[in-house]
């Protein structure tokens, strides 16, 4: 068997490469908000502005080393940096295992840390950045013209469901949802096509009631208090990614004949 070692060689390849990859998400989810550059300042401890060596820089396990805390004034790291690192890795993987060399692979190297990043600043910020959205709809519609893994017209009715959908609850709700949910839905419209877009947001629907259902009964949320929807839409987009085109044809199957 030369076939295995080999496969398990690369299974780690993209592991490591999501580690990485989750690292430079965290620069992102730390400085897009505030409008800050990705490549200067270095990196650096927001308490006490010690500069990060390289070996306080490697993913999960500068963390682990550290326990947790600034190695200059021992201030705690947030458990973000590590969670996005080893989430950023996982999903690739998982990606890799279940699609292999192809463009469903390809969508989600784009699309998954995508949606990692923007679940990050939307719960820490309460908004989805514009730096994000705007660009990934083209590339989300350039991706699946290029690859031909679904139509461009498929793509497009999913732009304009996803973004007019949101524009919609917006003008009814009055502030319920934000543009930056519209922008989102586009985005996710753009990569999946409308059919898995639906799915998309039916998971959102339906985990972002049950979550915040289980954070009013417990008194956690208040009815006032807005509970970030981006995060849902984030996980119901990865999930329509990986099973969003079979849920389609089953509900069609299911309620046409
Ligand atoms: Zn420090």
């Amino acid at each position: 068997m030369i076939v295995a070692p080999f496969e398990a060689i690369v299974d780690v390849f993209i592991g490591l490469f999501g580690l990485a990859l989750g690292s430079f998400l965290n620069v992102v989810i730390a400085r897009i908000p505030v409008g800050g550059s990705l490549v200067h300042p270095p990196s650096a401890c927001p308490g006490c502005s010690a500069p990060l060596t390289w070996y306080d820089n490697i993913p999960v396990l500068s963390f682990v080393a550290l326990r947790g805390h600034c190695r200059a004034c021992g201030m705690h790291i947030s458990w973000r940096y590590p969670i996005v690192e080893v989430g950023t890795a996982a999903v690739l993987v998982l990606a890799w295992v279940a699609f292999g060399p192809s463009a469903e692979f390809l969508v989600a190297c784009v699309l998954l840390p995508a949606l990692v990043a923007m679940t990050a600043i939307d719960l820490q910020h309460q908004m989805i950045p514009d730096a994000i959205t705007l660009p990934g709809i083209p590339v989300g519609l350039v991706i699946n013209v290029a690859t031909g893994r679904i139509s461009w017209l498929d793509s497009v009715i999913g732009i304009l469901a996803g973004g007019g959908l949101f524009l919609l609850i917006i003008l009814a709700s009055r502030g319920g949802m934000g543009g930056g949910d519209m922008k989102l839905g586009a985005l996710l419209g753009a990569f999946l096509g409308w059919k898995a877009l639906l799915f998309a947001l039916f998971v959102a629907i339906v985990l972002g009631g049950a979550v915040g259902a289980v954070l009013l009964a417990t008194g956690r949320r208040g009815r006032k208090d807005p509970i970030p929807f981006g995060p849902f839409l984030a996980a119901g987009g990865a999930m329509a990614l990986f099973w969003g085109e079979q849920a389609f044809a089953w509900w069609m199957g299911g309620f046409g004949g």
